[in-house]
């Protein structure tokens, strides 16, 4: 049995060491065998430096480095792609997976009764108030409108047989959304909850906006309510407007009408251009994202590897 560990870096020299370490400890503790597979996600720092001189030292670690800054997302497929192991599991580098977890995960695995274990932390301590407060709204809605449901607090981080690694990969979609594309494969998957863990060293990689376009690309990616949303909206407006045009023209062949309201008029007018440019934007995601799909680019381009057999364009 053959455990392949997925570590996406994005700028984290200053943490990777670490990481190395103790999850290092961990996995010899467990005493199966393993690969350690880090992707450099083409970081400016010295990460890769970091990651060759690990290589050097230890034959469990692998390296892939992409040719520029793909995104966690396309870091996770090469990885995920270039596994050898019966099981993967996907680690961030930043020690907020923590690795104490992965004994846990493999006995329950190997239950034979799940065919994954994700990890869940039950809190959010230490994350800015607002940026919580953000993520838990997120969850409501996508889960409310979604094909997919998406567990609040769900990590990237979980432990997977093989069977459920070839079904992720078989979703060759480029706008990757993770956390939806795992639920959506199905399979058992066991959670193990902890509590929150604060970032090791170095800084998140993520900008509130970042995070804002992250959880959009997911609405988009799985549900397609947005679309509904707005024909609903312009059936009811155009309703409205049956109702109001009746209502106009009885009043004018009743009372007359003088020529006024053109406060109103303008006001109605901007009012259903605003309208009409929200719904078109909607649905310019949609085609954004559709666009981007017929293209068929690849997912990520690695330019320097220790592992002779990996995959460098997929
Ligand atoms: N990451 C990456 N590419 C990116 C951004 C992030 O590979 O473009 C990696 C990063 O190095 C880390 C993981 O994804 O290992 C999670 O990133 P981060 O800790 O910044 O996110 P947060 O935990 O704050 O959500
Ligand atoms: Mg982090």
């Amino acid at each position: 049995m053959r455990l392949s560990i997925i570590v996406p870096c994005y700028n984290e020299q200053e943490v990777l060491p670490l990481f190395y370490r103790k999850t290092g400890e961990v996995l010899e503790k467990m005493g199966c065998e393993y690969e350690l597979i880090l992707v450099d996600d083409g970081s400016k720092d010295g990460t890769l430096a970091v990651m060759k001189d690990l290589a050097q030292k230890d034959t469990h670690v692998k390296y892939l480095s992409f040719s520029r800054n793909f995104g966690k997302e396309s870091a996770m497929y090469a990885g995920l792609s270039n596994a050898r192991g019966d099981y993967a599991a996907v680690m961030d580098a930043d020690m907020q997976d923590p690795p104490s977890l992965l004994p846990r995960m493999l006995d329950k695995l190997q239950t034979g009764e799940y065919d994954c274990v994700a990890a869940r932390r039950v809190s959010r301590k230490g994350e800015p108030k607002i940026r919580s407060l953000f993520a838990r709204g997120f969850y409501k809605i996508v889960n409310c409108i979604s094909e997919a449901e998406i567990v609040d607090g769900a990590r990237d981080f979980r432990l997977m047989k093989r069977e459920m690694v070839q079904a992720v990969l078989s979703m060759g979609e480029y706008n990757r959304f993770s956390k939806g594309i795992f639920s959506w494969v199905g399979f058992k998957t066991a959670w193990v909850e902890y509590e929150n863990a604060e970032r090791a060293a170095g800084t998140t990689k993520w900008s509130f906006w970042g995070l804002m376009k992250y959880a959009l690309d997911g609405v988009v990616s799985f549900s397609h309510a947005p679309l509904a949303f707005i024909a609903w909206l312009g059936l009811i407006m155009t309703a409205f407007a049956g109702v109001m045009l009746v209502f106009v023209v009885v009043r004018k062949l009743i009372f007359g009408d003088p020529v006024a309201g053109w406060a109103s008029t303008m006001s109605v007018i901007i009012f259903i251009g605003g309208l009409q440019l929200f719904c078109l934007g909607i649905i310019a995601q949609y085609l954004a994202k559709t666009y981007m799909e017929t293209k068929r680019r690849p997912h990520y381009i690695i330019t320097e590897t220790n592992d002779p057999d990996a995959e460098k364009i997929r």
